[in-house]
């Protein structure tokens, strides 16, 4: 029997995160992973924030920077909204994941690929896997939304989902390739969005709505279409999978086992961006682990907990927009005022929260007179393509 101060199931971006800080700080770390190889079926778009380049040193070859949001009304009228000091990233997710894989088997985590966790249990301060040879100190599941670690430990569940689903196309010439393209239709995309990326050497189309309805890609396709001639094109591939929306759940960690990522619900409830709070929690989880298991410093569980963004904000978006959701009528006619714009800027780039020093600054922009853009691009230039219906 082989034992290990860290097994962590799932090297996803938590995982692997989490992984290679604990190798980074001597722990003796074990990735079991289901999947024969960690570029293939991909789940995500892999749009990164801004945050994630200011902590993670990715190469430049991976990624491909956005600076702008194009948001279109459901009548397809749009508004560009911009933050002088924020951006985006599209990426290339299955080099990226391979380049993650790489820097987590440099540090000396072990990765098992085409085993899935099953299950396993804590006895006498070890937990014990059935059916491997194997046994740890700690345990961290990063095994995705529906995490079979959380369901063997009683540890808090997802409960609520987006289900999201993408198809890649051949780069498109007359898309804007400086914007994120995001599409507000309350019936096709019912509690959340739909979007086109302009991404690395291909575009990405897609959209998520509230569990349990299905995604309909193909109706939002032709919607689209008049803009971007998409119907007279084949994708060559698709992404898809389920966001849990619901925010961090109530119990993430308990005696020497912890959830992080998706597995814990580390999502922002409004955008479904994970990637990054997988990323950050991930690395300050494998740093705090060591720690404990070195040191005996206090509960890792504690300190992630005390680092988790409070999404009260986009909670509260959240919910309203479950229970009372927009109707595309109103959407249209709130779209070109300042309140609404001023809703969108602070989802979009303010990460920090509605009450941030930069919310307030990209406010007092959007109410001033047009003519001072691009000096202080905000939300700017609003237009109508050719071509769009008015539905
Ligand atoms: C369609 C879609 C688009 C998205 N777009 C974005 C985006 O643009 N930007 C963004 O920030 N977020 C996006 N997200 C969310 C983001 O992808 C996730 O939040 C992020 O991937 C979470 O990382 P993770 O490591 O927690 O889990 P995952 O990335 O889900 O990784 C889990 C890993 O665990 C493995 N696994 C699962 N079960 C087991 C098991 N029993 N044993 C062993 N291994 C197991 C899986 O194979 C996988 O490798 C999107 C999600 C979807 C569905």
């Amino acid at each position: 029997m082989k034992e290990y101060d860290l097994i962590v199931a799932g090297a996803g971006f938590s995982g692997l995160a989490c992984a290679e800080l604990a190798a980074k700080n001597n722990l003796n770390t074990l990735i079991l992973e289901r999947k024969y190889n960690i570029t293939k079926n991909i789940h995500t778009s892999g749009i990164l924030v801004k945050e994630i380049a200011e902590e993670w040193n990715l190469p430049a070859r991976l990624t491909k920077r956005i600076n702008g949001v194009r948001l279109y009304s459901p009548a397809l009228d749009w508004i560009d909204l911009y933050s002088t000091d924020y951006y985006f990233f599209a990426t290339d997710m299955p080099d990226l994941m391979q380049w993650q894989t790489e820097h987590a088997m440099a540090a000396g985590v072990k990765i098992r690929f085409e085993t899935s966790y099953k299950s396993s249990k804590y006895l006498n301060s070890r937990h014990l896997f059935e059916n491997e040879d194997i046994r740890c100190r700690y345990l961290v599941g990063c095994d995705g939304a529906r995490s079979r670690v959380a369901r063997q430990y009683d540890l808090g569940k997802n409960r609520s989902y987006l289900i999201g689903i993408e198809a890649e196309y051949r780069t498109l010439e007359d898309l804007d390739q400086d914007k994120l393209h995001v599409f507000l239709d309350t019936g096709l995309a019912s509690g959340y969005i739909a979007w086109i990326v302009p991404g690395m050497d291909c575009t990405q189309v897609g959209l998520a709505t509230r569990f349990p309805a299905a995604p309909r890609l193909q109706e939002f396709i032709r919607k689209v279409s008049p803009l971007f001639n998409l119907d007279r094109m084949q994708p060559f591939s698709h992404r898809a999978g389920v966001i849990p929306c619901g925010g961090p759940v109530n119990k993430f960690y308990s005696e020497n086992i912890m959830l992080l990522g998706d597995a814990a619900g580390m999502v922002s409830p409004l955008t479904g961006g994970g990637i990054y709070p997988a990323v950050h929690t991930g690395r300050i989880a494998g740093e705090a682990i060591a720690d404990y298991l070195n040191n005996d410093a206090p509960d890792p569980g504690f300190i992630v907990q005390k680092s988790l963004p409070r999404f009260y904000f986009k909670k509260v978006l959240r919910h309203l927009s479950d229970k009372i959701p927009i109707p595309d009528r109103l959407y249209n006619r709130l779209f070109h005022t300042p309140l609404f714009q001023f809703i969108a800027q602070t989802i979009f780039f303010h990460h920090r929260g509605l009450f941030s020093r930069a919310a307030w600054r990209d406010f007092a922009r959007i109410l001033e007179p047009v003519s001072e853009f691009p000096a202080s691009r905000v939300a700017a230039p609003t237009g109508r393509k050719q071509g769009a219906r008015r539905r």
